[in-house]
């Protein structure tokens, strides 16, 4: 949509630094630096946000969901909600796909240090999932049913620091946020994919305001 109404897309260039008024960036395949100048910059780099601009702390939460090999579960005509033991709000959820094959997700995993470029599902994550799966039902699901995981890396904004609130991932809103830097960059960062739309509306209407930009319908 973008593109259809005149923006430039740039992909494998890497933004390095933000200013209210340009980015450093490096094409990611040549190795190539150079600036580009603009009236405003939006940053929306979900997980990875915090690394571009001073003053908010992203909170990494990663969701790792399993591949269950065809038929291990029997058949199975709809999905499952699993209640998390000892948990009053969370679920698992499994999902029997078209080729037979099942996916149960997903976990809420606080990540610590650098983010990856690539989130990994680990050893502990598919143990949590299967112990789970195993506490509702009566056929045994084994490690090696599991023929795949994925994961991703839920960028949530950390409002507790210093509240002494739970440090709890699953407890974090999911809400999105748009945050202005003392440099004028703005940032949108949480949120869901099913509210991109008011994400986008709230980033750009406060990037209109914040540079003063003249914008109309
Ligand atoms: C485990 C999990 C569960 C989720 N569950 C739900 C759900 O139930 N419902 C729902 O609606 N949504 C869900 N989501 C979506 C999610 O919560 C986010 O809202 C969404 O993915 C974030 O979108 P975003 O555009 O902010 O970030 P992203 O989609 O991560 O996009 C950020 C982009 O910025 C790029 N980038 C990062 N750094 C740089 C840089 N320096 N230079 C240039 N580019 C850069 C990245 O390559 C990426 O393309 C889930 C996500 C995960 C991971």
């Amino acid at each position: 949509t973008a593109a259809a109404r005149g923006a430039v897309v740039l992909t494998r260039v890497r933004a390095l630094a933000l200013t209210g008024t340009g980015a450093r960036v490096r094409d990611e395949l040549t190795g190539e630096e150079g600036e580009i100048r603009a009236r405003a910059v939006i940053n929306a780099s979900g997980v990875w946000a915090d690394g571009l601009v001073d003053g908010i702390r992203i909170r990494p939460s990663r969701g790792t969901h399993l591949v269950l090999r065809p038929d291990c579960l029997g058949p199975l005509p709809a999905g499952l909600h699993i209640p998390i033991p000892g948990e009053s709000n969370r679920f698992v959820l499994v999902l029997p796909q078209d080729d037979g094959r099942v996916y149960v997700g997903l976990t809420d995993e606080p990540v610590q240090g650098a983010v990856p470029d690539v989130a990994e599902a680990p050893e502990t994550d598919i143990g949590f999932l299967l112990d789970v799966l195993g506490s509702v039902v009566d056929v045994p699901v084994r490690r090696d049913d599991v023929v795949g995981a994925f994961a991703g890396l839920r960028p949530l904004l950390d409002t507790t620091a210093g509240t002494g609130a739970s440090a709890r991932t699953a407890d974090i809103s999911r809400r999105h946020a748009v945050l202005t830097s003392s440099e004028g960059v703005v940032t949108v960062v949480g949120g869901k994919l099913t509210t991109y739309r008011r994400m986008a509306e709230d980033a750009v209407d406060t990037a209109v305001r914040v540079r003063g930009l003249a914008a109309g319908p």
